[in-house]
């Protein structure tokens, strides 16, 4: 069973302040100089920007008026300039896991005129921890055969505010941020944890290291210690192998890395994932030796989709063990989720648990990935929004 809730009331959907650009998602050094650009005095703008950045980040305000400890008229000036705009929320689903699925909406309050977009994020609740999946665009420019977003021809990338919108927003629904109300459905906050969202990935709609310089900076500003303060390690970026960008995301944005393989020869990775055919699995296999930091306490994650007849005989997974052998490795089977007029079917239980007993005997822990949220459509690789991109004739119309 799902639940659809209609959020139609004023306090989860606001409307963008058209025309005036927004706060979240710069970084210190650009956020202290935003304010000097709004005449702020230079002396006093850093220590201006280190109380925006708690009030933004630790304690989620989204109204200048609400950050007590900055002189009014400081606020005033802010607000005449500034927006804090979180995403609207179209519609929020909740599944009978718990799992929860969000489609926002974001306007560029740049860009008054231009229509919105609209992206999908998820909400996984298990035991031990709370998982968000952030989209880092809309749509995808990549067409891996098995995935529905790679049906939806790409919009645009989202900014970094548009990413860290999505955390942002998600938390104030789950109650995350201090004095927040927690949804009155249980079972959200994991056991031990504080917090609902303990961990983060990038592998929600869109290829994360398409969009490199945005995501990290949002992963960076997610990571802070005196904001969201989510530890690296608890945030997973997920990529179909852009090699020239595997190196700089260990070196500049220090996450952990799953990697989506989901064949182990050339001829059919080509075509599950075409990308392939740019960065074939030598190239790909060997950025991933060279991952900065990689060790046995920090593996990397390699996704296989299960696919019934096409990657799951036992010879594929003897195969994937020897690709595999020499790079410290975590394997995640993911039973594939259909999606309307998909072409693949999901591997039999008994194929995929021999398949899993290989790899295992080869000294991997391989976790079969149970699909969540799948009677919402919230399972991975079923993202897709309804945003379509513009024409030209219309773009060039809208920007007059
Ligand atoms: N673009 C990135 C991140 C988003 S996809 C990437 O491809 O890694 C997140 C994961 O879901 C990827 O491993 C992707 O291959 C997988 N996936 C896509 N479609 C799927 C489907 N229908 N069933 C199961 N997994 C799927
Ligand atoms: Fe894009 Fe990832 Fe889907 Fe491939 S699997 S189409 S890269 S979102």
């Amino acid at each position: 069973m799902s639940i659809a809730l209609n959020l139609d009331h004023a306090c989860a959907v606001r409307p963008a302040a058209l025309g005036r650009p927004s706060l979240i998602g710069l970084g210190k050094p650009a956020l202290a100089e935003a304010l000097v650009g709004a005449g702020i005095a230079e002396r006093e703008a850093k220590m201006r920007a280190s109380q925006v950045w708690n009030w933004l980040y630790v304690n989620g305000v989204t109204d200048f008026g609400q950050m007590s400890n900055v002189a009014k008229p400081v606020r005033q000036l802010l607000a005449d300039r500034f927006v804090l705009d979180r995403p609207e929320i179209v519609s929020e689903q909740v599944s009978s896991d718990g799992t929860r699925k969000w489609l926002f909406r974001f306007r560029d309050p740049a860009n008054p005129n231009y229509p919105p977009v609209e992206v999908e994020t998820v909400y996984i609740p298990e035991e031990d921890r709370g998982t968000l999946c952030v989209s880092s665009q809309v749509g995808c420019t990549l067409t891996c055969s098995f995935c529905h977003t790679g049906t939806q021809r790409l919009v645009r990338n989202l900014s970094a505010g548009e990413i860290l919108g999505q955390v942002l927003m998600a938390r104030e629904r789950l109650g995350d941020f201090p004095g927040g109300v927690r949804p009155n459905d249980g079972g959200l906050v994991p056991g031990g944890e504080s917090r609902a969202i303990t961990n983060v990935v990038m592998m929600g709609m869109g290829e994360p290291l398409y969009n490199y310089e945005n995501v990290k900076q949002a992963l960076l500003i997610a990571q802070a210690g005196d904001g969201m303060s989510i530890s690296r390690r608890r945030i997973t970026l997920s990529t179909s192998g852009v090699v020239p960008f595997i190196e700089p995301t260990g070196r500049e944005i220090d996450v952990m890395l799953a990697i989506s393989l989901h064949a182990v020869n050339d001829d059919l990775r080509d075509v599950l994932v075409p990308i392939n055919k740019k960065y074939p699995l030598a190239a790909l296999l060997e950025a991933c030796r060279n991952y900065p930091g990689l060790s046995n306490a920090r593996r990397i994650t390699f996704e296989y989709v299960m696919l019934d007849g096409i990657n799951d005989s036992d010879a594929d997974a003897r195969e994937l063990v020897r690709l595999l052998a020499n790079i410290p490795a975590k394997i995640n089977l993911i039973p594939f989720n259909p999606w309307p007029g998909s072409n693949y079917g999901t591997s039999p239980s008994a194929r995929i648990e021999r398949f899993a007993d290989i790899v295992n005997k080869a000294g991997y822990a391989s976790p079969v990935r149970t699909p969540r949220g799948r009677d919402i459509f919230a399972a991975c690789g079923q993202l897709k929004s309804e945003t379509e991109r513009l024409s030209k004739r219309d773009r060039e119309a809208l920007a007059g």
